[in-house]
């Protein structure tokens, strides 16, 4: 059976964290969905399309791993795509908090459904969206967080 594995997120924006996440996980998952999970109730400050179109750029030479968007729960989301597993990153200690209920709650939705969780990479531990977002918001400089170019990225998105 493949080894599928959804990494699921809000990834607004995806950062060098979650890529380093992802290229660990790929090399024990056949497969990697990235799920940027889509709650229409919550306004998300780099769009659904932007981040889409960076995910794609950073992993356009990796061909186990994809990205999707989903709405809804994301064990419902896993059984939609045939991962056997959700991915999650590990910081620290509020993260283990979080990460633990919902791998809980999710093994319970969808039986068998195995929550891995890799433990950050020092040199990332830090970097949280949430940070790169606050830092770009008052004109700081974001590159050595992203592993895309978002500048080139911005430029390219049509305007609305
Ligand atoms: P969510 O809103 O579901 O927490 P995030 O996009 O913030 O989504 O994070 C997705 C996953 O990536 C979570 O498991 C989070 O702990 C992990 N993560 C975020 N930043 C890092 C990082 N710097 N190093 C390792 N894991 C990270």
């Amino acid at each position: 059976m493949k080894r599928i594995a959804l990494f699921p997120g809000s990834f607004d924006p995806f950062t060098k964290g979650h890529e380093d996440i992802v290229r660990r996980g790929s090399r024990f998952f056949d497969e990697i969905v990235i799920g940027i999970g889509h709650n229409s109730q919550k306004q998300r400050f780099f769009s659904l399309e932007l981040m889409l179109a960076c995910i794609n750029t950073t992993f356009t030479n990796t061909p186990n791993v994809r990205v999707e968007v989903f709405q809804g729960l994301t064990a419902s989301f896993a059984e939609k795509v045939g991962a056997n597993f959700l991915l999650r990153g590990l910081r620290n200690t509020t993260d283990f908090e979080y990460e633990n209920t919902i791998a809980q709650v999710n093994s319970n939705l969808v039986e068998g459904l195995e929550t891995v969780l890799l433990i950050t990479t020092p040199r990332h531990a830090y970097i949280s969206s949430t940070i790169v977002r606050d830092i770009y918001r008052y004109g700081g400089n974001v590159d050595k967080y992203l592993p895309y170019n978002l500048a080139a990225h911005l430029a390219a998105q049509p305007q609305v």
